[in-house]
């Protein structure tokens, strides 16, 4: 039996479309009463309270626009279905624009711990051209409302790869770093057919992958100049203020979800809800489970492997043997040749991807992949 579990609640609303989204996101606020009764009677369905919950992350779509009174029933249903007493982080990401006092007033009030903004630059002109609601003085007065009603451990997303200059992006992170955060997600543009701002980039992306590559080295040597120390390939964060539902994730740890599209990982099953939102509403309960599968023990070292190599102390070679009863290096017969090559680094007992490799990981985790049991 897993000991730490967490729960991840997918909220599709946003009050407008970002010309770059490919994440299950609606519109249309008519529909959230009945998207919540479904996401409450699936709450009710799975309540399980023999595993006690050690994160949770209300994710989105944007989950401060669907507002505290939808919010305050949620963390009511979940105390309802779930042991929350043993539980160290709650985060709910925000978006500036509808971060309001009544909106932290309730979510101090419901226990959250760590809040998590859609910044994605500073630059004004950026922000408009990729359909955001916010320009930059909107993101630091729900910043500064939020340090006001006593939250300290905050986040910024931010994107590298937008359609401004290699200078307004460093501007982007420079101001960041000295802002009251304590976490930045770096993430890299992802162009998606069918997105507004893919028909504007014609398909093609605004940097190329060494230009992009660049960026990302400038900045991470910018925040860490600022005390934000990496930990995983697209997160930095202050001294002790990684967070902590990613990091379970990244450990291959175990969580419920619920909310259209949402994908769990309880006992040994993986599964994915439904991707729209009126299936989520339409469907039966026991038919809103898209994509179910059993995980069996090599796939689960594949994936303990694959998913811990991102984060910067990589993977615990003693772990694994004790955990899956295989010695990591015979499992993955390319681990040797990587190691070999500089693609890989032993430190003791830690197997990782060295830093300055991190842009070229996902090509290193193929090659191990490939390579199990050959
Ligand atoms: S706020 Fe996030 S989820 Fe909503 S449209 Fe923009 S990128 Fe998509």
């Amino acid at each position: 039996m897993y000991k730490k579990y967490s729960i991840y609640i997918h909220i599709p609303f946003c009050k407008a479309r970002c010309s770059y989204c490919a994440f299950v996101s609606c519109t249309d606020l008519s529909v959230a009463e009945s998207y919540f009764s479904k996401l409450f009677a699936e709450m009710d369905r799975y309540a399980d309270k023999t595993k006690p919950i050690y994160t949770i992350y209300l994710g989105g779509g944007t989950p401060s626009y669907a507002g505290a009174y939808w919010l305050d029933k949620i963390f009511a249903k979940l105390n309802e279905c779930f042991d929350l007493s043993h539980i160290e982080e709650i985060t709910v990401e925000c978006n500036p624009e509808s971060t309001t006092d009544q909106l932290l007033t309730c979510l101090h009030n419901c226990g959250v711990t760590r809040l998590s903004f859609g910044l994605q630059s500073v630059n004004d002109g950026t922000l408009k051209r990729i359909g955001r609601l916010h320009g930059y003085k909107d993101f630091t007065e729900a910043l500064y409302k939020a340090v006001s009603h006593g939250f300290a451990n905050i986040n910024a997303d931010l994107i590298i790869g937008l359609p401004e200059s290699h200078a307004d992006f460093i501007r982007t992170v420079c101001t960041a770093a000295v802002l009251p955060l304590n976490h930045i997600s770096l993430y890299a543009l992802e162009l998606h057919r069918g997105t507004s701002l893919y028909a504007d980039a014609n398909g093609k992306n605004f940097f190329s992958d060494d230009e992009q590559a660049d960026m990302y080295d400038e900045a991470a040597e910018i925040l860490s100049k600022h005390g934000f120390k990496r930990y995983e390939i697209s997160n930095f964060a202050k001294v002790n203020c990684e967070c902590k539902h990613n990091l379970h994730y990244w450990r291959e740890g175990r969580y419920f979800a619920f909310g259209a599209s949402a994908s769990g990982f309880v006992d040994n099953m993986r599964f994915t809800n439904c991707m729209s939102v009126s299936d989520y509403i339409d469907k039966p309960i026991e038919l809103l489970r898209e994509s179910c599968e059993q995980i069996d023990v090599a796939e689960e070292a594949n994936e303990f492997a694959m998913l811990g190599l991102r984060l910067d102390d990589g993977i615990s070679l003693s772990e694994f043997e004790k955990r899956f009863g295989a010695d990591f290096m015979k499992f993955f017969s390319a681990a040797k040749s990587l190691v070999g090559r500089g693609l890989l680094i032993c430190r003791g007992d830690r197997l990782q991807v060295p830093r300055d490799k991190f842009y070229v990981i996902n090509s290193i985790l193929s090659e191990l992949w490939h390579s199990q049991n050959e």
